[in-house]
């Protein structure tokens, strides 16, 4: 049983990692949000230690960084954003030559093809060697060990507090590596004070998904996914994440639903109520045909994952005794009766 002190204490600690300001790259930003991702996509909530395949933790690493190898404009200075100090960092020069040798665009493509495997290698051991392995101090290590570049294990406490709280540790991760890029000397010819950074760095939600609209349209018969509405005549319907972005910030085809704006802007940052969670796992989540047709469209599709996710984000509120939103002012608490879904 991991305690309530040393829960706390986990925080404590990942704090302090965030206020040390000797890391001259933003890797323990991209570590902490890679192992807070794997936590919950392939962890469970039995509170023991969890091991993880370092390719999955270089596959990952290297999907946050994909969006950072574009040029990044400010309207007036155009160029690849610094993520070091000193020389740029070793994992841009290495999806830099990826991304030249296949000219691919999307990662879910890169991943597919040929060169992927003998470039994952070296990815793992620019990991290993940078950021595994100064993210926590060696005699003290409270979120991992490990032994080889073949896995490393998350502690129990570490499992657990990543898992529990993602989206605290996920936003202050991706606050701290925003400020590492602004205040790096190279960066401020390219960065200008108003720029929308974060939905460049971490993918605006919002405007890649409106490719989906008719496709979604079709599979829905032209109604809203929540109050079932005709909204085949509305050309602003919007795309919504079953499970909420702030939650879990990643296009996964599973997690997409067409909504009225209304219910949309309603249901906003929570989850659903009972009804549209059994009518969500049994339709639009579990459709592979569906779910194929928008992986074709470029986005990631994985059903297995969309699962531990639903059920992490349903279980975590129901610990926090979190409201579902049903409809419009209309909500319930979240309960046994959600969770028995998951079993
Ligand atoms: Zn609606």
């Amino acid at each position: 049983m991991v305690s309530a002190e040393s829960q706390i204490e986990f925080l404590q600690k990942i704090q302090t990692l965030f206020e040390d300001s000797s890391f001259s790259a933003t890797y323990k930003y991209a570590l902490l949000i890679t192992l807070t991702n794997l936590a919950i996509e392939l962890g469970n909530d039995k509170e023991k230690e969890l091991t993880i395949p370092s390719n999955r933790i270089a596959t990952r690493f290297s999907e946050l960084y994909w969006p950072q190898i574009k040029e990044y404009s400010s309207g007036k200075n155009v160029g690849v954003l610094n993520q070091n100090n000193g020389t740029q960092a070793k994992i841009i020069s290495i999806l830099l030559d990826v991304q030249r040798a296949t000219g691919l665009e999307r990662f879910s493509d890169v991943t597919a093809h040929s060169i992927w495997t003998r470039k994952l290698n070296s990815i793992v051991s620019t990991i290993w060697q940078n950021p595994i392995f100064y993210l926590q101090e060696d005699e003290n290590q409270f979120i991992y060990k490990y032994s080889n570049n073949k896995s490393l294990t998350l502690s129990k406490e570490a499992h657990l507090c990543l898992r529990k709280f993602s989206e605290y540790i996920i936003q202050y991760a991706k606050n701290g590596w925003m400020t590492h890029l602004k205040t790096n000397a190279k960066n401020q010819q390219i960065l200008n004070s108003d720029s929308d950074l974060e939905s460049f760095l971490f993918g605006a939600s919002r405007d890649t998904l409106i490719q989906l609209r008719p496709l979604l349209m079709d599979y829905q018969d032209g109604r809203c996914f929540y109050c079932s509405r005709n909204i085949s005549q509305n050309s602003k319907a919007d795309v919504d994440h079953f499970i909420p972005w702030k939650k879990y910030s990643r296009n996964i085809a599973e997690n997409l639903v067409l909504t009225c704006p209304s219910c949309n802007r309603s249901k906003s940052d929570m989850l659903a109520g009972i009804a549209h969670l059994e009518n969500w796992m049994f339709n639009a989540a579990t459709n592979v045909q569906r779910n194929n047709d928008i992986h074709h469209l470029g986005f990631l599709s994985d059903l297995e994952c969309n699962k531990r996710i639903a059920s992490w984000a349903y279980h975590n509120a129901a610990i926090a005794n979190s409201n579902a939103w049903v409809m419009q002012k209309q909500y319930e608490p979240i309960n046994q009766k959600y969770l028995i879904l998951f079993e």
